[in-house]
């Protein structure tokens, strides 16, 4: 069939890649000058960063997303580091020690830090321990088939049955279950900040799939007697090498990428896709067209509301959004690791992440006050800064428009808000900055044209879900982000993965 893949991030390119192995004629089209979408690296005058993800969940050996990269012949083609991420709240922080304590170094210290918490800690590393288990073997039920897939569906009925009781709870009342403490509560419930959900709206079993140990020490095995547990990479060169790696393989399949082609319109007729518009008035038909990016942007602004049933129009409406981020990116002309010793460490100033998410969901931007990451690439990749020199980057979650003024007007001054924060961390950062480029709320909505910038993809928020691979449109299917899959890379990979498999099922009935 001639397939048309709309979005060049790594869902489009991952399903590219399969439906071109699968035999079918590829085009992708992307609007933006360049691939890659959000996963795809800047580059100024010797310095690279990148625009989106840091240390990426599941591509590993083994893991969801790398036996998929396996499985397309392009795994050998990236470099992987294991990497992990250091967290700082105002009266502690948790980094990973020189001496490896164990995978559950983590609990340890913190029953020294709260020792009236140990209790908890031990309840709540049970529970930890059921749920990433849970992970592994609905991970592997995925992949298995006929009696071994039967199998591992009986032991995950098992094990799901000692958690069920906690299936409705929000975040909050897991923590609160589990923990008396501020800190720890905070502690378990802040990388829901990074996802702009608030823990009394996000899925409490979620909690412990959010916050994997291995994210937090490298050196934590990732192979368990029950599968494999994510581990957390860094790509070595940039994620551009994950979008390079994925585009070879959808041009080994024998399909094409263009960029700087617009899609306009997705034409449908009789209930059926017949293909694309592009901007310029250039229809290119298709039997398959494969939408990717925002899901109300593909299903009201390239289909038409008209088209669509309205019980499945409710559920695109009903999306959940993230907000954007403000990211400011330097090239500095010294070494930060007297401050910050490894590549990446999130700076949380206030415990309170219910009120501090609330206020950017409601349009208020904190400006770095309430904290923040400070991302170094070139720490795991020299080749990113100059020799003697590093790529930084400062960002944190913003709300897609300001209370007064615009994001275009007020840039300098919010970047300069924010490198002042940054600063309480690294000294220095704006003297010493030989380039420095910013990316606002503004500047993601036009790199994945969206009209609201939501930048993991689809918020894990309670009762809600992106939108269905297959749309009520025959020939018409939805990935990325802002999909059932959910957000980030492994998800969107994984997720498009998904939907390929189903386009071929559904070819061979
Ligand atoms: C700052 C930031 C940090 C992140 N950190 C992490 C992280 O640490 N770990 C992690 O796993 N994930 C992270 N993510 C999320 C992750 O990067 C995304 O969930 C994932 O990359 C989304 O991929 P995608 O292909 O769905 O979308 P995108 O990368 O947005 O790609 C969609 C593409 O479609 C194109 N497009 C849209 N409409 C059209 C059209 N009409 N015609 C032609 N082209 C079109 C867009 O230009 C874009 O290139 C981060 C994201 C951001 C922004």
């Amino acid at each position: 069939m001639r397939a048309i893949v709309i979005g060049s991030g790594v869902a489009g390119l991952t399903a590219a890649a399969y439906l071109a192995r699968d035999g079918h004629q590829v085009t992708v089209y992307e609007q933006f000058a360049e691939i890659g979408g959000v996963t795809a690296t800047l580059k100024r005058e010797g310095f690279a960063w990148d625009l989106g993800p840091l240390v990426v969940e599941g591509i590993g050996p083994g893991e969801p997303a790398g036996e998929i990269l396996a499985e397309l012949g392009v795994a050998d083609q990236l470099r992987l580091e294991r990497g992990d991420r250091g967290m700082a709240f105002p009266d502690f922080c948790i980094q990973r020690p020189d001496e490896y304590g164990g995978p559950y170094w983590r609990r340890e210290y913190l029953k020294e830090l709260f020792p009236g918490e140990s209790q908890g800690l031990d309840r709540y590393y049970q529970f930890y321990d059921r749920m990433l288990d849970l992970v592994s073997l609905s991970h592997r039920a995925e992949r298995a088939g006929g009696p071994a897939a039967l199998l591992l569906k009986v032991r995950l009925g098992l094990l799901f049955n000692k958690v069920k009781r906690m299936k409705d709870w929000s975040a909050e009342q897991v923590v609160d279950h589990f923990f008396k403490r501020k800190e720890l509560q905070a502690l378990y419930t802040a990388i829901l900040a990074d996802l702009v959900v608030q823990p009394s709206q996000c899925p409490g079993l979620l909690v412990p799939v959010l916050n994997p140990e291995t994210a937090t020490d490298r050196r934590i095995p990732t192979q368990t007697r029950v599968g494999v547990r994510p581990g957390f990479h860094y790509v070595l060169g940039g994620c551009e090498k994950l979008v390079e790696a994925l585009a070879s393989a959808v041009r080994a399949g024998g399909g094409q990428i263009q960029t700087r082609a617009r899609v306009q319109q997705i034409l449908v007729e009789r209930g059926r896709v017949t293909g694309v518009l592009l901007e310029g008035g250039r229809r290119e038909p298709a039997d398959l067209v494969v939408a990717s990016g925002g899901a109300q942007e593909a299903f009201f602004g390239l289909v038409g509301r008209e088209h669509l049933p309205a019980d499945f129009a409710a559920k695109v409406d009903d999306v959940p959004f993230m907000e954007s981020v403000m990211m400011v990116h330097l090239g500095i002309d010294f070494d930060p690791t007297p401050y910050q010793p490894g590549p990446l460490c999130y700076y949380y100033n206030s415990y309170d992440i219910e009120a501090g998410i609330g206020r950017c969901l409601q349009g208020e931007y904190h400006e770095g006050r309430d904290g923040f990451l400070i991302y170094v690439p070139s720490l795991h990749s020299p080749e990113m800064a100059p020799p003697g020199h590093h790529a930084v980057t400062v960002y944190t979650i913003a709300p897609n428009h300001l209370p007064e003024g615009t994001w275009t007007e007020r840039r300098d001054e919010m970047a300069d808000k924010l490198l002042a924060e940054a600063e309480k961390i690294v000294p220095g950062l704006r003297e010493r900055a030989r380039v420095k480029v910013v990316l606002t709320p503004q500047d993601f909505r036009v790199r994945t044209l969206q009209e609201h910038h939501s930048f993991g993809g689809a918020a894990p928020l309670m009762g809600k879900s992106g939108a269905p691979y297959r749309a009520p449109i025959r020939g018409l299917w939805f990935v990325g982000s802002q999909s059932e899959g959910g957000a980030g890379v492994t998800n969107t990979i994984v997720g498009a993965w998904k939907a390929a498999r189903m386009i071929r099922r559904m070819g061979k009935l």
